[in-house]
């Protein structure tokens, strides 16, 4: 009703754009009679209008102004490299991202291509732009494959991928468009602020970033925070000791908390997850210490007693943690997932290695840390595009001030959601998921079916393998990437099915009937790698590309089930359908082995890197002009190949058409609604017939653990038969609840994360700024000054109470402490000073200390000049990071103890903000009088007479 009376808030956002569509529409007229080189120099032109405005927000009035030539002119340069005319909604999508919006485009719209047009936009300004995606694999697709658009227009594009030297990450950083990941990029980050050097640092200012599958990246992975971290030292006997005792410990009777002599050694608080000794605890550990005090700061134990109790009674193995390859994992107690790699801190994972006599693991520190929410609040314009938001538009809003715009598709969807179908078991769920595979394979339609687990992956195989379908299955190792890639691409095919967990192959586009340009790119590679590619260079040889090979996937913890799951699948030898749609001619085999031989001479035997080759591949797959001769000869055979390829895929492609499309299984409700219909958004793409189903059971999760009471009793209400899916309209209620609570769970969790590194972020910030003008070496000396001036003052302020007559004040203390820090001042008596009141008395110590500090510098730099600047470069970054670090460790500590004190009426945030402030305040007076104390202090060598 209100939506009739006010107009659909998305369309009347979208009407706006209406007429800088038709301007740009206008343009093209003008356009598209251009030269190549006459199109190329409408880049200059553009940025030298920009160039004549220094004031940003002027210059952003600018980039409106220019928005609707400068995106014909992308989208006609497209046209010629690329062979892809933007659509309008794309166009519209990249009026919502120069705007700072995410842009809500579905799957298969071509939000790559969408994002030429701001990025090419905004880099005019030359201040960089960058765009994020979610692996290297795909940054380094988009860097070449939309790099071609912004080079030919004249702007330089860079990638940044993990294994890059710190010198090519600021090569690609300077350039004006560069493809990167997010957690390079805030790795980068925190990099760049612990630099010693300004040479060491890698990015510049940062102006604009478009941000690829932004909920991914701002939602899903904003729960955990990046951290740098190094290891420190600690005693692992003191672990093994500790846990040795507890065993010896009695745990005193629940009515101990009255007050009643407890008769134990140490109190279990279940719900504060806390464990306290008592006093007879404390005495009998002592004893079987054999030590005199716990707390003795010489040899301290009561950490790794209380560490210890806790592993005992709070840490329950199996359902906090698991043990697997000698190692303690993490469970989610709500999820029930393990999360390898992850440990509690302050020792308890070590505590909980103890126990289980585990090999104990060092420990590690925090260097630098920071949550992507905070990272990329850094820009001061943030965009985002992404098939799936609108369910989170209010988190975005929240947490990100972005608004979320939904673009329409191109063309009219036309995917069928079928109903869910759920079952009594799990077991009975699976069948039914093979069942419907093989029937909708048997129909000729390609299926693919997402899990949320490899072992869940292996169940299904297995059950396929015994049906005889044939099948690929993805499982998302990071080695695998590039190569699950290659086989999504291909889930179009006729027939083919496909098994993928959540992330695999992710952002790339499934094409009903395969695509024709990956095989081509792939066949050369692989008839071309043996011989180009260096052995030793990690390559493996050619993919078979018939089935994963599953041996190489090497899952540590496989157990008994899952190996047999896997000679199961491999000596029944399925019959599977190829990546390759048809053989090749001999004619072509031939083109291929004779390329394979100039190749050879030219490039050498077995030189290349495997990116190298992949590099050379790339460039000759595109349009661009090229004069080497070799890149041609690889364009033509990549053509050829690929031409061959074509009538086979254009026939499938049809008969997939006429039989429905790609069918989409999902095997079990997500996190969120949204990770749903990402799994959904794979189907249908670009107005495609398709369909989706997912098959749920009462034992998954999602619905065991937080599905509730009603759920349980559901289970044995039903005595139907368990291949029966059952239908209810109480169990689609308590899904969707179950969902809600989960999407609430996670969304709490992200708040929090975001809200403590909140109190962070302004610290952290001003420790950064305080440090990056060290390292530009921006009047450090004065710098210096400021420091002691505010530490004259703040011994002022500590030896003179005002309340106070003048004759009262101790100056012989006074004169003292300034001589502490200033060795220099020697002279000063403390009758120089009497008779001045509190404001002489500062200004008197503070051009003392000014003249001290000259004389300093005469004779320091006396056999050395340039010396002073450098000692306060080194000071001051020294004193910085080991207070930082050991700020950072003190927050982590004051974090906790407030959690624990929340049971109280004090809101814990608060608290922690508040304390949190004074330690920052206290951190920042400590690094200035350590730095004024070492600047005196300090006597260099004398210089070595030859
Ligand atoms: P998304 O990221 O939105 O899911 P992609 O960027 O992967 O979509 O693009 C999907 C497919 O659509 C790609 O194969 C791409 O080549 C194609 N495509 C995108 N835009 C256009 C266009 N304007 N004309 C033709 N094909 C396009
Ligand atoms: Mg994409």
């Amino acid at each position: 009703m209100l939506k009739l009376l006010l107009g659909d808030p998305n369309a009347r956002k979208l009407k706006r754009y209406q007429p800088i569509l038709s301007d740009i529409n206008i343009l093209e007229e003008e356009i598209s009679p251009l030269t190549d080189d006459e199109l190329r120099a409408k880049t200059a032109l553009f940025r030298s209008q920009l160039d004549k405005i220094s004031n940003f927000d002027l210059q952003r009035e600018c980039l409106d102004e220019l928005l609707p030539e400068a995106f014909a002119v992308v989208r006609e340069a497209s046209k010629r490299v690329l062979g892809m005319r933007h659509f309008d909604v794309q166009l519209i999508g990249g009026m919502v991202l120069h705007e700072g919006q995410i842009a809500e485009m579905k799957t298969g719209e071509g939000k790559t291509l969408v994002a030429t047009l701001p990025s090419y936009l905004n880099a005019l300004t030359g201040r960089g732009v960058h765009v994020v995606t979610v692996n290297d694999y795909l940054a380094r697709r988009d860097a070449e494959w939309m790099g071609q658009v912004h080079r030919f227009l004249g702007l330089s594009v860079g990638l940044i991928q993990q294994d890059m030297n710190p010198l090519e990450r600021r090569k690609n950083y300077q350039c004006d468009i560069t493809y990167a990941t997010n957690s390079e990029l805030g790795f980068d980050y925190l990099r760049d602020n612990m630099a010693n050097d300004i040479n060491e640092i890698v990015q510049k200012n940062f102006q604009f970033c478009i941000i690829d599958e932004v909920d991914s990246i701002l939602i899903d992975e904003a729960r955990t925070p990046l951290i740098i971290s190094g290891q420190v030292e600690r005693p692992q006997e003191k672990y093994q000791k500790a846990a040795e005792v507890v065993l010896a410990l009695q745990r005193a009777a629940e009515m101990g908390k009255d007050g009643i002599d407890p008769e134990g050694d140490y109190e279990v608080d279940e719900k504060q997850r806390t464990c306290t000794l008592t006093d007879e605890g404390f005495a009998k550990s002592e004893q079987l210490l054999n030590v005199s005090d716990l707390y003795d700061p010489k040899d301290p134990w009561a950490h790794y007693i209380t560490n210890a109790l806790k592993a005992k009674e709070l840490f329950i193995k199996d359902v906090n943690y698991i043990v697997r390859s000698n190692e303690a994992v993490i469970v989610d107690e709500f999820t029930g997932r393990v999360m390898p790699g992850r440990r509690w801190s302050d020792g308890q994972h070590q505590a909980i290695e103890a126990k289980e006599q585990l090999p104990i693991q060092p420990e590690t520190q925090t260097l630098a840390s920071i949550t992507y929410q905070n990272f990329f609040l850094l820009y001061p314009r943030l965009a985002g595009m992404t098939g799936t938001a609108k369910t989170e538009e209010v988190e975005f809003e929240k947490t990100y001030q972005l608004e979320t715009t939904v673009i329409p598709t191109n063309r009219p969807r036309s995917r069928e959601d079928w109903v869910d179908q759920v079952f009594k078991t799990e077991a009975a769920k699976w069948r039914a998921v093979a069942n419907e595979t093989a029937q909708i394979h048997n129909q000729g339609r390609p299926v693919l079916v997402g899990t949320t687990s490899v072992e869940k992956s292996e169940v299904l195989s297995a059950l396929l393998s015994e049906q005889k379908i044939p099948h690929n299955l993805l499982n998302a190792k990071p080695e695998n990437v590039e190569r699950e890639a290659e086989i999504v691409a291909q889930a179009g095919r006729a027939g083919a099915v496909t098994i993928a967990t959540n992330m695999a192959g992710r952002g790339t586009d499934i094409i009903l009937g395969g695509n024709s340009d990956y095989m081509a790119r792939l066949k050369v590679r692989e008839a071309l790698a043996p011989k180009l590619v260096k052995p030793e260079d990690g390559h493996k040889p050619p993919i078979p590309l018939q089935r994963q090979d599953q041996s190489s996937t090497g899952f540590g913890e496989e157990n008994e089930n899952s190996k047999n799951i896997k000679s199961q699948t491999i000596t029944k030898s399925v019959p599977v359908s190829s990546l390759y749609p048809c053989i090749l001619t001999d004619d072509t085999e031939k083109v291929l082995i004779e390329l394979e031989r100039k190749l050879v001479k030219a490039w050498g035997d077995r030189k290349l890197s495997p990116i190298d080759l992949e590099d050379r591949i790339s460039t000759a797959a595109e349009k661009a002009p090229t004069e080497d001769p070799l890149i041609k000869s690889l364009r033509e055979a990549i053509s050829t190949v690929k031409s061959e390829y074509d009538v086979v895929v254009k026939q499938e492609e049809k008969h997939v058409r006429e039989v429905g499309g790609l069918h989409v299984i999902g095997t079990e409700r997500h996190e969120s609604r949204r990770v749903d219909n990402q799994l959904r958004g794979r189907a249908g793409r670009q107005g495609d017939l398709g369909s989706t189903r997912f098959f749920l059971s009462l034992g998954d999760n999602l619905l065991r653990i937080f599905g509730g009471e009603r759920v349980a009793s559901l289970m044995n209400a039903f005595r139907v038969d368990e291949d029966i899916p059952i239908e209810s309209g109480m169990l689609t209620r308590s899904l969707e609840s179950a969902q809600k609570k989960v999407e609430t769970y996670y969304f709490d969790i992200r708040k929090q994360v975001f809200e403590y590194d909140e109190v962070m972020n302004n610290q952290r910030r001003a420790v950064y700024s305080e440090r990056h003008r060290v390292l530009e070496g921006i009047e450090l000396k004065k710098q210096v000054i400021g420091y002691g001036e505010r530490t004259m003052q703040e011994i002022v302020f500590a030896y003179v109470n005002s309340d106070l007559p003048s004759e009262e004040w101790d100056l012989q203390q006074l004169v003292s402490k300034v001589q502490e820090f200033v060795y220099l001042l020697d002279d000063l008596k403390p009758s120089d000073i009497k008779g001045l009141d509190i404001d002489e008395l500062q200004a008197f110590l503070q051009e003392q200390l000014r003249n001290a500090y000259d004389l300093k510098e005469t004779q320091i730099e006396k056999d050395r000049p340039g010396l002073m600047r450098e000692a306060e470069r080194f000071f001051i970054l020294q004193q910085i990071d080991t207070l930082w670090r050991e700020h950072l460790q003190a927050m982590d500590a004051l974090r906790e103890s407030v959690g624990l004190r929340g049971y109280g009426q004090k809101d814990p945030l608060i608290e922690y903000k508040n304390e949190g402030y004074d330690m920052f305040l206290e951190m920042m007076t400590n690094m200035r009088r350590n730095v004024i104390y070492s600047m005196f202090m300090f006597q260099p060598a004398p210089p070595e007479k030859n």
